[in-house]
C-alpha cells in the first residue's frame, strides 16, 4: 500500500496536445479515488502516466516514499486494469492469472497455487480451466483484478472498469469492487466518465476539464458544494439549475423573483454583482398555488424517473429576454398537469452562488 502525490504534473504529447497542465494532487493511502471528467479530459493519459506508460513531460510522480517519475511500468509496483481487461485470449484463466508471476519467475507450482488462491477470492475457482472467449464479461473483469492482484501490487489502477459490462452487471461489478478494495486496503485509483459511479465507489473524486483538476472531494462534497459552475454541471444525475441572477442587498434577483442570498456567499458578493445562482432539482419544492418568493412559471416537460419526477418549467424572462428554463424533481404523484403555472421555493441553506458563470 501506498500513497500517490503528484506535482507539477504535465504532459504534451508529440504534436503539441496538452494533455495534463500542472497538477498537483495527493491520493491517500489506501483510499478509493476517482479521476472524472468529459471525454478527452486527460483522466486516461493521467493513469498512464502514473503507471509508467505515458511519460510526463513536467512534473514528478511519486507513490509511497520513492520518486518514480523516471522508472519503467514494471518497477513501480503499480498494477493497471484496462477497459477491455487485455487478457490473453489463447491462454487459461489460471495462466491469465499466473503471467505476471511467470514475467516475475515463480515457479510453476507456485503460480499455480498464488492463481488458485487469489481465484478463490474473486469467486473464480470453478473457471481456471476455461479460456476468456468462454466468460461472461463479468467473469473476464474478475479475472482481469485477480491478474492484477496476483503480484500483491501498492496500488491498482483501473481505467473505465465496468464500462464493458451491462447495466444490471455493473452494478454487482460495482459492489463487488468497493468491497474487493476496502478488504484489500490497497490504493486504488480509477478512471471514469459516469459520474453516478464515481459517486457511488470513491472515497474521493479529482473532477478534471482541459488536463487540470477543477475540484477534489469527497461525494457528499463535490454534490452539495460544487466548486465552480463546471463542476455542478457534471455532478448529479440530473444537472443543476445554474441561473443568471443579481445581487439586490440581502437578496438574489433571480427571473425576476427576489430569494434570499445563499448565505456562504453573504461576505463575497456586493451588491449589483452579477451572479450565477445554482440549485440542484432535488432541492427545489414545486406548488401548485401561487406563493410570495417563489419563482414562477410555465410546466412544458413532465419526465418520468421511476419513483420520481423531472418538471421542466419555463421561467419568464425580463424585458425582451428569453425565458430561462427550470427543472424540478418531485416525488411520485405529485406532478403537476402540463401548461399549468407551478412556484418554486429553494430548500433553506441548498443553493449556491458562482461568479464564473
Ligand atoms: P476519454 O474519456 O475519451 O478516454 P480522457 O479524459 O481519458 O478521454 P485522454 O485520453 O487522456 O482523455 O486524452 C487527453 C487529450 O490528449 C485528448 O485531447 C487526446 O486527444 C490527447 N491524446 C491522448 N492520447 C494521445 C496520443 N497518444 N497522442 C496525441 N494526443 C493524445
Amino acid at each position: 500500500m501506498a500513497a500517490i502525490t503528484l506535482r507539477r504534473l504535465g504532459k504534451v504529447y508529440p504534436g503539441g496536445v496538452r494533455a495534463l497542465d500542472g497538477l498537483d494532487l495527493s491520493i491517500a493511502d489506501g483510499e478509493f479515488f476517482a479521476l472524472l471528467g468529459p471525454s478527452g479530459c486527460g483522466k486516461t493519459t493521467l493513469l498512464r502516466t502514473i503507471a509508467g506508460l505515458e511519460v510526463a513531460t513536467e512534473g514528478a510522480v511519486q507513490i509511497g516514499d520513492r520518486d518514480v517519475t523516471n522508472l519503467q511500468p514494471g518497477r513501480r509496483d503499480v498494477a493497471m486494469v484496462f477497459q477491455d481487461y487485455a487478457l490473453f485470449p489463447h491462454m487459461t484463466v489460471e495462466e491469465n492469472i499466473g503471467y505476471p508471476l511467470r514475467i516475475k519467475k515463480l515457479p510453476r507450482s507456485a503460480r499455480r497455487d498464488k492463481a488458485a488462491e487469489t481465484a478463490a477470492e474473486l469467486g473464480l475457482t470453478g473457471l481456471l480451466d476455461r479460456r476468456p472467449g468462454q466468460l461472461s464479461g463479468g467473469q473476464q473483469q474478475r479475472v482481469a483484478l485477480a491478474r492484477a492482484m496476483a503480484c500483491h501490487p501498492q496500488v491498482f489502477l483501473l481505467d473505465e472498469p465496468l464500462s464493458n459490462l451491462d447495466a444490471r452487471l455493473r452494478l454487482e461489478a460495482r459492489t463487488f469492487l468497493k468491497r474487493l478494495q476496502r478488504e484489500l486496503g490497497v490504493t486504488c485509483v480509477f478512471v471514469t466518465h459516469d459520474q453516478a459511479e464515481a459517486l457511488a465507489l470513491a472515497d474521493r473524486i479529482a473532477v478534471m476539464e482541459g488536463g487540470r483538476i477543477r475540484q477534489v472531494g469527497t461525494p457528499v462534497e463535490v454534490f452539495r458544494r460544487p466548486a465552480n459552475t463546471f463542476v455542478a454541471g457534471f455532478i448529479g444525475s440530473t444537472p443543476m439549475n445554474l441561473l443568471d441572477a443579481e445581487v439586490a442587498g440581502d437578496a438574489v434577483v433571480v427571473a425576476g423573483t427576489r430569494l434570499p442570498l445563499p448565505e456562504p456567499a453573504r461576505a463575497v458578493v456586493a451588491d449589483g454583482d452579477r451572479v450565477v445562482y445554482g440549485v440542484r432539482p432535488e432541492y427545489l419544492d414545486l406548488h401548485t398555488a401561487p406563493l410570495d418568493d417563489a419563482l414562477s412559471g410555465r410546466v412544458v416537460v413532465v419526465e418520468n424517473l421511476g419513483s420520481s419526477s423531472l418538471v421542466s418549467l419555463d421561467l419568464p424572462g425580463g424585458d425582451g429576454v428569453a425565458g430561462v428554463g427550470l427543472q424540478v424533481v418531485v416525488p411520485e404523484g405529485r406532478e403537476p398537469e402540463l401548461g399549468s403555472t407551478g412556484w418554486v421555493v429553494p430548500r433553506a441553506g441548498r443553493s449556491l452562488l458562482y461568479r464564473d458563470g
